[in-house]
């Protein structure tokens, strides 16, 4: 996939876990808010590159505008931002689909209200069936289309009927409403995905957005988190919270620390960057005896190789850090995202993508970080760095060995994971080419998370610390009734 990553582009195969999107929303009476959106969407286009949207409000009438692409593209180049002097609330998605088709483009709108998610419902075939919603509305079968069709079988105003509908949704869920008069933004009650407020800088209205990161393109300073639970209002009187629905547990993708929030973000209060160093500091403690050079597979893995090298593990044993693997920043510009969905398109993108620098890798036994493996095209990786010269290839990998599907809006693809399809870790390491492969343990996963080592009781490590981590255990702390694949 096309990723854009810190400002720069790269090519981002389908090796790594897709998201399900980000949003954002602007409320303001003088500024630009469709502007402001767009700068946020630009921001958070790592959580999807399929397409982008932006809805107003002009005093009168909604606008939209949304189209298949990264923000730039959609409203650099395909499209016009709408400006409208009257507009005061704006909200917008970036969106990931594995076969996007225009009529699931969001923002949906219906009714005086237009709707943008990050997530994915688990009871949308319940809700389906109790609110007797047809399977296609407008061509679009969506989760969030259909979270629309059932806040609009409720009576009231479209506060109301949005209140009174996310009392009925289950899962994960970041909704971000656009009304005639206000932005309402939605967090689920396990705090699944990240949602920040913010203040816009000039005092002239607020901001949410699914990472803080975006606040400082959007003019703006951040305020807090929006609560697990919580719904806010914010309109001419400011902001304000209309309901919370408290659970004593939380459910943490634990995978947003890992790998879907930029380094920059603070997420779910911890400093991502922060929680990338701590992995590799834990991942130093399994350090191989013959290590030269602890090397990042760029740029998934480059927090946590940081972490190894400033250990005081590597430190003592006088292992630096360098980058021996270059990754051509433009190539995606011409290949487009497209190609990298094809089943076969995804070896061609894994050997492309890379260059091993011979001068650094040649005659070094070196040790590889990343965050995640998934299919195995790190295979292709150590391939080049073998024939780079490189004396041993091992891996420190910063996540447990991913298993099971994700329902809360994240794809993998169970069946091509490659610790399904290569259960035994000996021969995983063979089939990638390895000559060491060590995986953080989950317990180590929940410890870089709390800063306190955690005993592993598969019964309550997970609950005790707040976090999901269903990918990896299979635990899944809210079960499915119906789940639409991202489409
Ligand atoms: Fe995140 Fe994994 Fe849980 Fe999905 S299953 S929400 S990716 S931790």
């Amino acid at each position: 996939m096309l990723e854009i990553d810190k400002g720069q582009i790269s090519l981002e195969s389908s090796e790594k876990p897709q998201d399900g999107c980000a949003v954002v929303g602007v409320y303001s009476r003088k500024n630009n808010v469709a502007e402001i959106a767009f700068n946020g969407l630009v921001e958070l286009n790592h959580r999807g590159q399929e397409g982008a949207g932006i809805t107003v409000h002009d005093g009168s009438n909604f606008i939209t505008v949304k189209d298949s692409g990264l923000a730039g593209i959609v409203f650099g180049v395909k499209n016009s931002l709408p400006e409208l002097q009257d507009a005061r609330v704006a909200v917008g998605q970036d969106r990931y689909s594995t076969s996007g088709s225009l009529s699931e483009m969001q923002p949906f709108l219906e009714n005086g209200i237009a709707i943008a998610h990050n997530g994915n419902l688990t009871n949308i075939e319940w809700l389906r069936r109790k609110y007797n919603i047809p399977e296609k509305i407008d061509g679009a079968s969506s989760d969030t289309r259909i979270a629309l069709a059932v806040i609009n079988k409720m009576k009231g105003s479209p506060q109301e009927r949005i209140l009174k509908a996310i009392s009925e949704f289950e899962g994960a869920f970041n909704f971000v409403f656009a009304t005639e008069g206000s932005l309402i933004a939605t967090r689920d009650p396990l705090g699944f995905r990240p949602l920040s407020l913010g203040k816009i800088k000039d005092g002239d209205g607020y901001v949410v957005a699914s990472e803080d990161s975006a606040f400082d393109s959007m003019g703006a300073e951040k305020m807090r988190d929006v609560f697990p639970g919580e719904t806010i209002v914010v309109d001419d009187e400011g902001v304000k919270t209309i309901n919370i629905n408290y659970k004593s547990k939380l459910a943490r993708c634990i995978f947003e620390l890992i790998y879907i929030a930029r380094p920059d973000s603070v997420v779910f209060g911890i400093p991502v960057m922060q929680f990338r160093l701590r992995e590799g500091e834990i991942l130093a403690r399994h350090l191989p005896e013959d290590v030269d050079l602890v090397m990042p597979v760029p740029r998934s893995g480059i927090c946590a190789a940081l972490g190894v090298a400033a250990s005081e593990l590597a430190r003592a044993r006088g292992i630096p850090y360098m980058e021996g693997l270059y990754t051509n920043p433009y190539r995606g510009v011409v290949d487009g995202p497209r190609t990298f969905i094809m089943p076969n398109g995804r070896d061609k993108a894994a050997t492309e993508k890379y260059r091993a620098n011979n001068s650094v890798v040649e005659g070094m036994s070196l040790v590889l970080v990343d965050d995640s493996v998934l299919r195995g095209s790190m295979r292709f990786v150590v391939d080049k760095l073998k024939a780079s010269g490189a004396k041993a290839v091992h891996a420190l990998i910063a996540a447990p060995e991913i298993k099971h599907d994700c329902s809360y809006g994240v794809d993998f693809g169970k069946k091509e994971l490659l610790a399904n399809t290569t259960p035994n870790l000996d021969e995983r390491r063979k089939y990638l080419g390895l000559d060491s492969l060590y995986h953080l343990s989950y317990a180590e996963l929940i410890e870089a998370a709390t800063g306190n080592e955690v005993q592993l009781n598969n019964k309550t490590v997970f609950s005790e610390n707040d976090y999901c981590g269903a990918c990896f255990t299979g635990r899944y702390p809210v079960e499915t009734r119906g789940v639409i694949t991202k489409s």
